[in-house]
């Protein structure tokens, strides 16, 4: 009896041994292994090097479960986000399109027409026309700021005679709509800014025209300057309808509106604001909005003063 288990000790010892080795060595080559798969995948991950050949694969595996569930989601929300746009851009072309159809049918399909009606028929599909212009415009201008191509021509120039020219460019508008437009904080010569005249100039006619269709008729729009130390800061106010909370956060997106019946019934597409982020964006700085409901709205941004 104690003789055999003298014999057989060391053998079971030995496989004890041989067991241990084997599962170390087998952990190691498909550690290895598996370390090589994944190393490519790995890129972006906080890990170390040793870690992985180590043996701390499980780790790795697990941020790159991670990396692929944020991954999904992302694109998920890519994919509901392309849906969105090509429904809004169907949507916002759908009406003009609908309704030079409408003008243009109804003239063909009545011979009896008189020469008053189908004149104003013929203006009423070209206004619809010159939406649908818009529109693509603006979608342009947009795609070209987000791929990048857009490039800003910056130039120093008189802040004053902006304001003046915005207010020339609005001058029909607001007449048709009572409202008065005053510029405040600057006069001629007083203040340079560098920046993309003509790009500014869009952001103030958008910010403008937005204030007189949604103000009240007899209403006010001020184009005030504000001088800081290195930059001006230029505020576009009405005191108008006012936007809600809620609508705030959201109205520089893309095809937003603030679902009241004076911006449908105003034809506005929601791009506008869209346009006046993108700009402000591009020249590294940002637009703001303060409003409140039936006293008024103010939009203001600032830009660098020349040298
Ligand atoms: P739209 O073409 O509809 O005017 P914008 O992008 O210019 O598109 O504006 C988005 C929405 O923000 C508008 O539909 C309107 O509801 C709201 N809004 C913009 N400016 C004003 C303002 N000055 N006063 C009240 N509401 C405004």
């Amino acid at each position: 009896m104690l003789l055999s288990f003298i014999f057989t000790w060391p053998i079971v010892l030995y496989s004890l041994a041989i067991l241990l080795v084997g599962w170390i060595l087998g952990r190691y080559f498909v550690n290895k292994r598996l370390w090589a798969i994944i190393k490519k995948d790995a890129d972006g991950l906080h890990y170390s090097k040793t870690a992985g050949e180590n043996g701390n694969v499980e780790d790795i595996l697990k941020q790159l479960l991670q990396k692929r569930s944020t991954e999904v989601k992302r694109l998920k929300q890519l994919e509901t986000y392309r849906e969105q746009y090509t429904g809004n851009v169907a949507h916002e072309l759908r009406t003009p399109i609908f309704a030079i159809q409408g003008y243009i049918e109804s003239i063909i399909d009545d011979d009896e027409m008189d020469q008053e009606t189908t004149r104003h028929f013929l203006k009423n599909a070209r206004k619809n026309i010159f939406r649908l212009e818009q529109i693509i415009t603006d979608l342009d201008t947009i795609h070209k700021f987000e791929s990048k191509t857009l490039k800003l021509k910056k130039s120093s120039f008189d802040l004053f005679e902006l304001f003046q020219d915005v207010i020339d460019t609005l001058e029909y508008y607001a007449k048709e709509n009572e409202t008065i437009m005053i510029i405040e904080g600057t006069s001629p010569g007083q203040h340079k800014v560098t920046a993309d005249r003509e790009r500014i100039l869009q952001v103030l006619v958008n910010l403008g025209m937005n204030s007189v269709k949604y103000g009240k008729r007899g209403g006010q729009t001020k184009f005030i300057a504000n001088e800081l130390v290195a930059s001006i800061s230029i505020e576009v106010t009405d005191n108008g309808m006012g936007i809600s909370k809620s609508d705030l956060t959201r109205i520089f997106e893309r095809f937003y509106r603030a679902d009241t019946s004076r911006s449908r019934s105003e034809g506005g597409s929601g791009l506008g604001l869209a346009i006046c982020k993108h700009i402000i964006d591009a020249h590294n700085k940002k637009i703001y909005v303060f409003s409140k409901i039936n006293q008024g709205s103010v939009f203001s941004f600032q830009l660098d003063k020349s040298q």
